[in-house]
């Protein structure tokens, strides 16, 4: 009980420490936008180029703000969300990871589905998991599809993320979400553990499962409404 009551205690310092750096970034960024926008007038012939760096500077700006989003150490805070902005954010943080490692990403959800009773910024860490993990099994690159279905007999959305990775291997599959359970060198083993417990709390479920001819499936299951709904008992490994 000590050793996770320090621990709480140091995500909340990290977090403190991340907003604070996320802040300083952005007073700056500001400042570099509003001279941006003076150049345009100025330099006409230059217009593409500066264009892309405002762009550049707005991805730099909209991460920054997902990230003070995440560090901000908040109360759980519940309310009906639309999964589709949950998952835009995601990947509006995730975009420069995919890039770098040659993984593009489909996002096939419609933003009809509807909204579900949850916890958005700790949703938002479940895919982020999720994700990371998808483009961490493709070190040579590929495609993750992320879909979002309605199940409105069950009440429940689904999101199902499939990459082209190496697979989960089998005898992981029975263990995934305990923890430091890890295959990658750098990996920490505790991401899928976190995940786990996140979409527990939501009442929901997450399941692994292979996919044809490579890679894995990972599905999120979540009630509409979990205050009305039994909690599954579907296990993470199939
Ligand atoms: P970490 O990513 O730090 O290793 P996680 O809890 O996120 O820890 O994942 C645990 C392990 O599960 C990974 O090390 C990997 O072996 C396996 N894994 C999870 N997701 C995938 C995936 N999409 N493809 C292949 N292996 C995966
Ligand atoms: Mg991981």
């Amino acid at each position: 009980a000590e050793e996770a009551l320090r621990r709480s205690e140091t995500i909340a310092a990290i977090g403190q420490l991340a907003s604070g750096i996320a802040h300083e970034i952005r007073n700056p960024l500001a400042g570099i936008k509003w001279a941006m926008e003076s150049l345009r007038s100025k330099y006409p012939d230059s217009l593409d180029q500066l264009n892309m760096i405002m762009d550049e500077l707005d991805r730099i700006d909209s991460i920054v703000g997902e990230l003070l989003t995440l560090a901000k150490p908040h109360e759980a805070q519940h309310g009906y969300v639309h999964i589709h902005d949950v998952l835009q954010g995601v990947i509006t943080l995730m975009t420069g990871n995919a890039r770098k490692n040659n993984v593009s990403i489909q996002f096939v959800v419609p933003d009809t589905l509807p909204r579900i009773h949850c916890d958005p910024h700790q949703l938002k860490q479940v895919f982020i998991n999720l994700l990371k993990n998808a483009i961490e099994a493709m070190p040579d690159g590929g495609t993750v599809r992320i879909e979002g279905l309605d199940d409105p007999r069950a009440r429940r959305i689904v999101v199902r993320l499939t990459d082209e990775g190496t697979g989960i291997p089998e005898h992981l599959l029975q263990r995934l979400g305990q923890p430091f359970i890890s295959t990658k060198e750098k990996g920490t083993g505790l991401g899928l553990m976190v995940t786990k417990k996140i979409v527990q709390d939501h009442h929901g479920a997450l399941t692994f499962r292979k996919n044809d001819p490579r890679g894995t499936i990972a599905e999120v299951e979540l009630p509409y409404d979990w205050l009305h709904t039994a909690p599954s008992t579907v296990p993470l490994g199939e």
